[in-house]
């Protein structure tokens, strides 16, 4: 959306914020993908552990390519981990496993916010793909059922975002918590494993605060059509 009017003013702050987030993700990745975790352990060893130790031992973990792109699988109940995190042994590596093995951890704790967002996903990508052209052919041609059928499609998407921080918030925090516990990494690299997470974590704010935005931008647009 790249109309201008009063409130193309909010994008600029937030345009920030999601570059400097990327940039950090990718800069702490790096940073701590040079420096070897003390317990020699690899991303795929510290994934099994953990699983292990909570009992499910049936969830695989498997190596995929790409950086980065790591993630949990709920309908096949696999952990995928990117090759550097899988084979690694780095403080990036036991950080990103962990985390991917707290989505399982969630998963089957049936932790709300999770079982929330794997429902709302088809919904909100649907609605994140249909909301501007929808609103954009209304606009255009003076149909302010369609602009407002845009505006509730981007809500979905809006909910997506806002039902993924608790998500993610928690699947770190129980990374953090699974590392120091069973001293899988040393106190003094908690801090590494910190840095790690709270970057990707300030990406996922900076998404929200993108479509927060743009929700803005369209109910002040459609507001001046009335
Ligand atoms: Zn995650």
């Amino acid at each position: 959306m790249f109309f201008y009017d009063p409130t193309f003013m909010l994008l600029i702050p937030v345009m920030i914020l999601a570059f400097y987030a990327q940039s950090k993700v990718k800069g702490n990745y790096q940073k701590y993908l040079k420096v070897r975790n003390n317990s020699g352990k690899t991303g795929e060893e510290v994934a099994r552990y953990i699983l292990d130790k909570n009992n499910l031992n049936d969830i695989a973990i498997l190596p995929i390519d790409g950086t980065l792109s790591d993630h949990y699988d709920p309908q096949k109940r696999e952990l995928h981990l990117s090759n550097d995190v899988f084979y690694g042994d780095s403080i990036s590596s036991v950080s990103i496993a962990a985390h991917e093995t707290g989505h399982a951890l969630q998963h089957s704790k049936k932790y709300l916010p999770l079982i929330l967002r794997n429902q709302i996903v088809p919904v909100a990508s649907f609605g994140s793909s249909a909301a501007f052209p929808l609103f954009l052919v209304g606009l255009f041609f003076g149909m302010p059922f369609l602009m407002d059928l845009g505006i509730i499609f981007f809500s979905a998407a809006l909910i997506f975002h806002l039902v993924t921080l608790p998500v993610e918030f928690d699947a770190s925090h129980r990374a953090l918590v699974e590392l120091k516990d069973s001293f899988l990494i040393e106190n003094n690299q908690m801090k590494g494993a910190r840095a790690v997470l709270n970057a990707a974590a300030l990406t996922y704010i900076a998404a929200t605060l993108m479509a927060l935005v743009q929700l803005i931008r369209l109910l002040v647009l459609r507001g001046s059509r009335d």
